[in-house]
């Protein structure tokens, strides 16, 4: 008999880790709109916009009218992506609610994509936290490339569980470690393996996963992730957000694929599928191409059908 929980947590991250992606400008006004629009779904939580310096993210340069624009429903976190020091600072200024900080558990990842060490990130990390430890603001460390990386193939469970260790070990700690599976190479055994341990050396810390379809493992590791005891994870509307260097490759784990498998096994999400499929749609149009989502195609699985 199998077991897994019977309600799971979704964090929307369209608006930032979805849109960020997308090589058209999208305006201030349709950002706050999808937002709003999002907010009335039942989710809980929304990755509204990045503080990643302008000219590095020129997507997310309006980070702060988005989030001076958008309504604060009761009961929505509304969070961001700060990168450093002064990111940290822009995004306080606009009562953003939670934040979340990027690590790589992979030397050469790292680098590339953020210009300094593991070591040199972590240090910054715990700037990073000083700083919003002042203002009580909770944050999440997200681990990138914990199940592959782009550069060096494998990584070590090992290396992940250090970097987890040392982000553990920040004044004020992080409110919540997610692995994220930045180009898509996990699998569901290594999936179940990575929670296991990690649940193992450090039971009671909230741990989140972020997938990407990049190959069309991203519904197969959510499930290896719920039989392990998973219940927050990380998806994008439409599957908003492919790679910008691989054209038509898919990025994060769609939404309302997601929580239509979801629901259909009877696990709880709070959110209303129809509503968050007009989002999509919403995105969709504004993009200027079809998202990868398969619910969007097909339309929700109805109960009414029989099949003979
Ligand atoms: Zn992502």
């Amino acid at each position: 008999m199998l077991s897994f929980p019977q309600q799971v947590n979704i964090r929307e991250v369209g608006p930032r880790d979805g849109l960020q992606n997308e090589a058209v400008w999208v305006p201030t006004e349709q950002k706050i709109g999808l937002i709003n629009a999002l907010s009335h779904t039942g989710l809980k939580r929304i990755e509204t916009a990045s503080f990643v310096h302008p000219k590095a993210l020129p997507q997310m340069r309006d980070a702060a009218e988005v989030l001076a624009g958008i309504e604060r429903v009761p009961g929505v976190i509304y969070s961001a992506i700060i990168p450093n020091a002064v990111g940290a600072q822009r995004a306080i200024e606009t009562q953003v609610d939670e934040v979340e900080i990027f690590l790589s558990a992979s030397e050469s990842h790292s680098l590339r994509n953020l210009r300094r060490s593991v070591r040199d990130s972590l240090q910054a990390a715990q700037e990073v936290a000083a700083i919003l430890g002042e203002v009580n603001l909770p944050f999440d460390a997200v681990i990138s490339t914990a199940f592959g990386c782009p550069y060096e193939g494998e990584v070590a469970i090992e290396q992940v569980m250090w970097v987890a260790d040392r982000l553990l070990e920040l004044n004020p700690q992080p409110t919540r470690l997610t692995l994220g599976d930045t180009t898509g190479m996990a699998n569901p055994v290594q999936v179940t393996t990575m929670v296991e341990q990690f649940r193992r050396r450090f039971p009671g810390v909230v741990l989140g996963l972020h997938f990407h379809n990049t190959r069309g493992s991203g519904l197969a590791n959510v499930l290896a992730g719920l039989l392990a005891g998973v219940i927050h994870f990380d998806a994008s509307l439409g599957g908003l957000g492919g790679c910008p260097y691989a054209p038509g490759a898919s990025g994060n784990i769609c939404t309302e694929d997601t929580i239509n498998m979801l629901h259909d096994m009877g696990v709880q999400t709070g959110i209303d599928l129809k509503k968050l499929i007009e989002c999509a749609n919403l995105a969709q149009s504004f993009i200027g191409h079809e998202l990868p989502s398969q619910v969007l195609k097909a339309g929700p699985r109805t109960r009414l059908i029989s099949i003979p």
